[in-house]
């Protein structure tokens, strides 16, 4: 087995008695991990699980979570973590498109693991311990490559519905040779990891680097700014990945001023765009601040600005990783100053799940499109600065308008809409709904946006919403965003 499945076994060989996961009182060590994820695997097994069997998880950071991870590799089988955030319609549509025949999930999504489809369903707790004593933890022989797949991640997109984007094991292996190179993560760290493992940047440029060199993982099941900073304290952290609102948030916490942080070697932040004056506040209390551009496709690494040139180049998204490639392009596909950021390497994914059509359209000739606009200095740090495609980053959790406008379309009082991102000083952006009603239609703000709970996660919904008479729209009919965007974007 050549995937990220070994790597309990190979880090149980060398440090079997270092702490590998921190989870409250739960404390696990490499050995540990690695026997829990070996029964697991045969449990799985046991249910049916083959490999390229498609195996979902449902849950906050817990350590199950890496369980299920590594079990799946252990098998040859695909892991596919799903985001709690997403609302049951969207969530059952991606167990239904990867075909998942075994749900793993926590102990909060018991109903809705009942109510779902899927063959199989594995709850984490006490019970299944019980049945994984009994198990062996002999390793199960399974032939893995670099070119299997190893998890399909959702990602949601302009088309309205999540797609799936299939990473191989070696596109997470050279993401986090990636992150090794350009990154600063060593043996004795010890990495907080409040932000959810179900995305990208937690999993795979955080946990799965912080694995690779033996250091501990502190798993929280959800954020608080107090006890981040209690954490840090407490366990003596070293590394910490979060999106730009968290680290805004622990900066304006009430301890941060007198909390003692001189543990911490590096903060890892990714996934929107990051205030040089956060940088600043950080850099002061003498903390690398390291920030990370890429996306799901990427595996997630595409660009990395590391803390030496954090503040020299202000706003840059800094250097192409070490093994991975930038183009980029004007329309035409030539070589321009300022473009459209293609991505190729070793971490760019093999495609779309079950979807040939958009995976020819995203991958041409090896190189992705990022749908990112950027600019690139002479020194070849690249600045991101604007997106060709429509999306809104709230807290780091990417929002397509078009899926929300289509779930709008779908309250009959609604006869023509449009989402913008509008400024927010905690979330970074937040959704705005513009509304045309129906001739003779009545309903308020509050109706339409309470129709929207249950059928769009939460973050999605928009936090306010406009009436008018009509939204301006091309000759082919499409909203012209810019000019809604100048016209509601502004006024509260
Ligand atoms: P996701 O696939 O959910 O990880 O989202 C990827 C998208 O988030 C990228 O294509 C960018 O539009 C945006 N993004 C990620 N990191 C950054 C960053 N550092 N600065 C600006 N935008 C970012
Ligand atoms: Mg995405």
């Amino acid at each position: 087995n050549h995937g990220i499945g070994s790597w309990t076994a190979r880090r149980a060989r060398r440090t079997p008695d270092r702490p590998a996961v921190v989870y409250g009182h739960v404390q696990l060590t490499y050995g540990q991990l690695h026997d829990r994820t070996t029964r697991l695997a045969h449990h799985l097994r046991g249910l049916g699980v083959r490999p390229g069997d498609r195996v979902a998880y449902l849950g906050p950071n817990h350590p199950s979570f890496l369980e299920t991870l590594f079990a799946a590799g252990h098998l040859g089988a695909v892991f596919v973590p799903l985001n709690t955030r997403l609302a049951e319609p969207e969530l059952r549509h991606c167990l239904a498109d990867s075909g998942a025949s075994v749900l793993v999930h926590t102990a909060a999504f018991e109903a809705f693991a009942g109510s779902c489809d899927v063959p199989r369903r594995v709850a984490a707790g006490a019970a299944l311990d019980e049945r994984l004593a009994a198990l062996p933890a002999t390793p199960l022989d399974v032939p893995v490559t670099h070119a299997d797949i190893a998890i399909i991640m959702y990602t949601s997109g302009t088309t309205g519905r999540a797609k799936g984007a299939v990473l191989t094991h070696g596109n997470l292996i050279w993401n986090s040779v990636n992150t090794l190179v350009d990154g600063e993560f060593s043996a004795g760290d010890v990495t907080l990891l409040s932000a959810p493992l179900f995305h990208t940047a937690a999993l795979n440029m955080t946990c799965l680097p912080t694995v690779l060199k033996g250091g501990t993982l502190v798993l929280e099941d959800s954020f608080s700014p107090t006890r981040t900073l209690d954490l840090i304290e407490r366990l003596r952290v070293t590394v910490m990945f979060g999106v730009p609102a968290m680290f805004q948030q622990v900066a304006a916490a009430a301890g941060f001023a007198d909390a003692d942080l001189s543990s911490v070697r590096m903060l890892l932040c990714g996934g929107a765009p990051v205030p040089e004056a956060l940088i600043r506040t950080y850099q002061e209390r003498g903390i690398g601040f390291l920030q990370g551009y890429g996306m799901t496709e990427a595996s997630p690494g595409v660009c990395l600005l590391d803390a030496d040139h954090a503040l020299g180049k202000p706003g840059s998204a800094g250097l192409p990783h070490f093994f991975t490639d930038i183009r980029i392009v004007d329309p035409a596909g030539d070589d321009a100053a300022r473009g459209e950021l293609l991505v190729e390497g070793p971490n760019v994914m093999r495609g779309y799940w079950n979807l040939p059509e958009e995976t020819a359209t995203a991958l041409q000739d090896g190189w992705f499109r990022t749908g990112d606009i950027a600019a690139a200095d002479e020194d070849g740090y690249v600045t991101i600065v604007d997106r060709a495609k429509d999306m809104i980053i709230s807290g780091g959790e990417n929002i397509y308008p078009a899926e929300v406008e289509k779930a709008l379309h779908e309250h009959p009082a609604v006869d023509d809409c449009a989402v913008i991102g509008i400024p927010d000083e905690k979330w970074g952006e937040v959704p705005r709904a513009v509304v045309v009603l129906a001739p003779g239609a009545e309903a308020t703000a509050e109706d339409i946006l309470v129709f929207l709970d249950g059928r769009l996660a939460r973050y999605k919904i928009p936090k306010s919403l406009v009436f008018t008479d009509a939204l301006p729209r091309s000759g082919a009919g499409k909203l012209l965003k810019p000019h809604i965007r100048r016209t509601y974007g502004t006024t509260s």
